[in-house]
């Protein structure tokens, strides 16, 4: 998170909800929908408020929460729960918006939703926290918003695997003979139901997604880039869960180079480029990047964002990038590894100037992708890979059994890498099925987003060709219901 300018103090700028709707409304004019089918869309369905008190401290103190749930047209709805002291309503139905068509163009079988806290996580201990979460999750639990066949909530900003934990222990309390009860919510422990890879998925995610852009030489020349990842200057805003794991990957994997990190304290530079890692551990002891040693600090962070490089990945909040900076950033890639980082106005100006933009709903969907993981993985009541993966390694055994003894009978000497065996032999465990189906659905939803980018000559970006994408996917699935 930054201190950047909120959108609101902007002059003219939309409302978050509204920036997604008219995000939305770029693609429908595009679109063949009946005018109710579009607007049925676009609507958000139902937003829930409530207001609960936990005794704390010694008095009751107050909490507003809410959970909004944008489209029905697939149960489970599916999406995050924030905790953060900006939380409206406004914000939770923008993002359960993008919950929607994220999981549409991932096609994750989910509609989508979303939930928030007004709270300061820091401004608790943890058993404070637990007390309130656990309260948070039985409000929505008892009212069917936490529901394995329902509403299945996961982590967003401010809450993790922690909290994911107390809320299905929550649910499991309230519903004793439910065995799906693991199911009601994902981001869990692996050890409380969770599943291999799920910290990391939005992270990894966003480096499959640059890498898949990576692949296609015509769209990396649309923003003037040439070449591979290899020694892209990249900044990224944000070194949160999503952030640090997209740095981390495409620095130490892609061999990009993260030459800028911008943090609520201010930013760092340095033009070798920065050790991601270190830069992680010492926000953890210090609480924020000032003093950071071998970089630059830049106490005016959100100055950075304007700052010269290849690749400009904005992991923090909404509305960053909006009419009073877009015209200054530089980068000619933008990935937006947060929700609605741009707002539609800076998204006009950004895309008339030839910036390409991997947008949110397609570049940060690699969370609930693995969340849908976990969530099958919980009703089937079984780890991925257990049935198959002795077979797998016996199968291929057979095979390298057949190639000894043939190079035996030929009198020849089969000599392959040092780590060949040992890499072939091994069945595959959870964590490589985790990133095999996430690279493949990636891969999959950018194909079909291109697609529509470059065949459709009147969709000029890849956010309303992914709009156009997901729409088409909930217009059908509205039609064959007969609404
Ligand atoms: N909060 C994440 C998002 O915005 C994950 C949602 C989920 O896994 O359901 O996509």
């Amino acid at each position: 998170m930054t201190h950047d300018t909120p959108v609101q103090s902007v002059p003219h700028e939309p409302s978050f909800r509204e920036s997604v709707d008219l995000m939305f409304n770029r693609a429908a004019a595009v679109m063949d929908l009946s005018p109710g089918l579009e607007e049925k869309i676009r609507v958000c369905n139902a937003t829930y408020t409530v207001r609960f008190g936990v005794r704390l401290r010694g008095k009751i103190q107050t909490f507003v929460g809410y959970r909004s749930v944008h489209s029905e047209h697939m149960e489970p709805v599916k999406g995050g729960i924030r905790y953060a002291p900006s939380v409206n309503q406004d914000e939770v139905e923008a993002l359960a918006a993008l919950m929607t068509y994220k999981c549409a163009l991932v096609e994750a079988p989910f509609g989508g939703s979303k939930g928030g806290l007004c709270i300061d996580p820091r401004d608790w201990d943890e058993h404070e926290l637990e007390k309130i979460t656990r309260r948070f999750a039985y409000e929505l639990a008892k009212r069917d918003l936490i529901h394995p066949s329902q509403n299945v909530p996961a982590p967003d900003m401010g809450t993790g695997e922690r909290e994911m934990a107390w809320i299905a222990d929550q649910y499991a309390r309230m519903n004793t003979t439910d065995i799906n009860a693991q199911a009601c919510v994902t981001g869990k422990p692996v050890d409380s139901g969770g599943i291999e890879g799920r910290v990391e998925a939005t992270g990894r995610g966003v480096q499959y997604a640059v890498r898949e852009f990576f692949r296609h030489r015509e769209d990396v020349a649309r923003c003037g880039l040439s070449g591979g990842l290899e020694g892209k200057r990249v900044i990224v805003q944000g070194l949160g869960n999503v952030g640090y794991h997209a740095a981390m990957f495409l620095s130490q994997e892609d061999g990009a180079r993260v030459v800028g990190v911008i943090e609520r304290d201010g930013a760092l530079l340095c033009e070798t480029g920065l050790d991601v890692e270190a830069v992680a551990q010492w926000i953890t002891h210090h609480g924020g990047v000032c003093g950071f040693p071998h970089a630059e600090f830049i106490a005016n962070g959100a100055a950075l964002l304007e700052a010269d490089c290849d690749i400009l990945i904005p992991a923090a909040v909404e509305g960053v990038i909006h009419l009073g900076n877009a015209a200054r950033i530089k980068a000619p890639l933008i990935v937006e590894a947060a929700n609605g980082p741009i707002t539609v106005g800076a998204d006009r100006i950004l895309t008339e100037r030839g910036t390409v933009i991997i947008p949110d709903l397609y570049a940060n969907a690699g969370g609930v992708t693995v969340s849908y993981f976990e969530w099958v993985k919980n009703l089937g009541h079984i780890r991925f890979g257990r049935m198959q993966r002795r077979q797998e390694e016996a199968r291929h055994q057979l095979i390298v059994d057949q190639l000894e003894s043939l190079s035996e009978a030929l009198g020849k000497q089969w000599s392959p890498s040092p780590d060949f065996k040992q890499k072939y032999l091994r069945g595959a465990d959870e964590l490589e099925l985790v990133r095999s189906g996430l690279d493949d659905t990636m891969r999959t939803a950018y194909g079909a987003m291109r697609e529509v980018w470059h065949g459709n000559g009147q969709v000029q970006d890849l956010r309303t060709a992914g709009f156009v994408c997901s729409v088409s996917r909930i217009a059908d699935s509205y039609r064959s219901k007969g609404l």
